[in-house]
């Protein structure tokens, strides 16, 4: 096992790793931005490292002063949590050149998920149903008119590099092909460096499933079930959940059996997420794979009881699956997330700041992933996340009602956060039906809520 483990991130997911470590007994460095000094994950960590001004290119991002704080601090492995550095194939080059080992899978195997394009190729030849989409990269007028006339409407161009819900375009129809495709290899430049995009068709009244799945270094693969994402905004994830209401155990055994095929046919190692999103018959269709943990990641830990971060911990330390994870293991009861974000309900700007008062719900069932705190100042640099809300009850009503009081006794005053929409989502009958799809957010506007 490792004897200190440098730890490349910042927020909850950083103290996350922090608890992971300890429980292990692993010692912890911690890096930190000059807006973070004051930061939780700085104190509790054993060591602490000062990488460089607030702007992430400047500190976490900056690949040779987290390698130096690894080295001076002669820690012999780095996790990265999720952002940042965490799906940065060459980072993870440089980690081992460094004889440092990277908490994640190997550099080819995030290289090959990060190029979204080239991971539907080989994902279709490891057996899995991928959305119909373009053979590759559309680079010219010609290619994408006669990509988009076999796909048909409605299609999504998607910037290949892309994440976090960005570089995403809806083509209703035809007239509309060309400036958006213009416009989305803009974003795509702008926003990822690379104006590579694909086109997929738009799979309408969609819900977004995904499978945790876990690898050893000795080709042992299983996954830990699914978690439903639908409830988006902007594409991106606000509420999370698992099981999926939607997925019945037939769904599930299929899905699942797909899914390890694929991870042993790329021998993949550590924990990883493989996403699809399945049609109203209950089709589902590949998007992509993140290489790393997820946000979401404790809905899956408190339905199955298995310690996600400490297992990627075990598993780039060489301990064996069957070690990890009790085999038959099957989720139980039902466990969902809310992701509490800074931000002004009405317009979503970022809602920097000190905060005053901060009440975290706690009792049966509730568990709260954080880093902030009363007087804490939240930082304008990074992304608006403040902490993840998370309700488990025997079933799925339980762990609503268990969500519907922690959030009437979550309180956080001195910055706007989304704590009052997430109350309107727990509160709607559609939500607590189990009945939504990736379009909830946007029929709920129509009633009246600002989302
Ligand atoms: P990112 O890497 O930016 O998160 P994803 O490919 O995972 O992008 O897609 C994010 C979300 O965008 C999905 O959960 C879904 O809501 C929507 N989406 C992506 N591809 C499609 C598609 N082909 N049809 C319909 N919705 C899509």
């Amino acid at each position: 096992m490792f004897d200190k483990i440098l730890i490349a991130n910042r927020g909850e997911i950083a103290l996350r790793i922090v608890y992971a470590c300890k429980e292990l007994g692993i010692k912890t460095v911690a890096v930190y931005s000059e807006a973070d000094r004051n930061a939780l994950h700085v104190r509790f960590a054993d060591e602490a490292v000062c990488i460089g001004p607030p702007h992430s290119s400047e500190s976490y991002l900056n690949i040779p002063h987290v390698i130096s704080a690894a080295e001076v601090t002669s820690a012999d492995a780095i996790h990265p949590g999720y952002g940042f550095l965490a799906e940065n194939a060459n980072f993870a080059e440089v980690c081992e050149t460094s004889g440092i080992t990277f908490i994640g899978p190997s550099p080819e195997v995030i290289r090959l998920m990060g190029e979204k394009d080239r991971a539907r190729r080989e994902m279709t030849a490891a057996g899995l149903p991928v959305v119909p989409g373009s053979d590759g990269i559309v680079g010219t007028e010609a290619e994408v008119r006669s990509a988009a006339s076999d796909i048909g409407y409605p299609l999504m161009i998607k910037a290949a590099a892309g994440g976090g819900g960005k570089g995403m375009r809806v083509v209703g129809k035809e007239s509309e092909l060309l400036a958006q495709f213009s416009t989305a290899q803009n974003e795509a430049r702008l926003a990822f460096g690379s104006p590579d995009v694909y086109i997929e068709k738009y799979v309408t009244r969609s819900r977004h499933i995904e499978f945790q799945v876990l690898g050893d270094k000795y080709g042992q693969v299983t996954h830990l079930g699914e978690r439903e994402c639908s409830v988006q905004r902007r594409h991106q994830k606000i509420v999370e959940e698992s099981p999926s209401p939607a997925v019945t155990e037939e769904i599930r055994k299929t899905m699942g059996d797909v899914v390890i095929k694929a991870m042993s046919a790329i021998g993949y190692s550590n924990a990883g997420t493989v996403e699809f999103l399945m049609d109203e018959e209950g089709k589902f269709y590949f998007i992509e794979m993140n290489t790393r943990i997820q946000v979401e990641h404790p809905v899956t830990e408190m339905v199955t009881d298995v310690d996600l971060v400490k297992a990627q911990i075990q598993i780039a330390a060489g301990e064996r699956l069957e070690s990890i994870v009790p085999p038959g293991l099957r989720q139980r009861g039902h466990a969902i997330e809310c992701r509490i974000v800074a931000e002004d309900p009405e317009t979503f700007q970022p809602s920097a700041g000190r905060i005053s008062v901060f009440h975290i719900p706690g009792g049966t069932g509730v568990r709260v992933d954080t880093a902030v705190y009363a007087e804490a100042v939240i930082p304008p640099y990074y992304d608006s996340l403040i902490a993840k809300l998370i309700t488990r009850g025997k079933d799925r009503p339980e762990a609503i009602a268990r969500m519907t009081r922690a959030l009437e006794m979550f309180v956080v005053e001195g910055i706007q956060t989304s704590v009052s929409t997430h109350r309107k989502i727990l509160a709607d009958p559609d939500f607590q039906a189990g009945r939504y799809d990736t379009h909830f957010m946007e029929r709920f506007r129509r009633t009246g809520v600002p989302v």
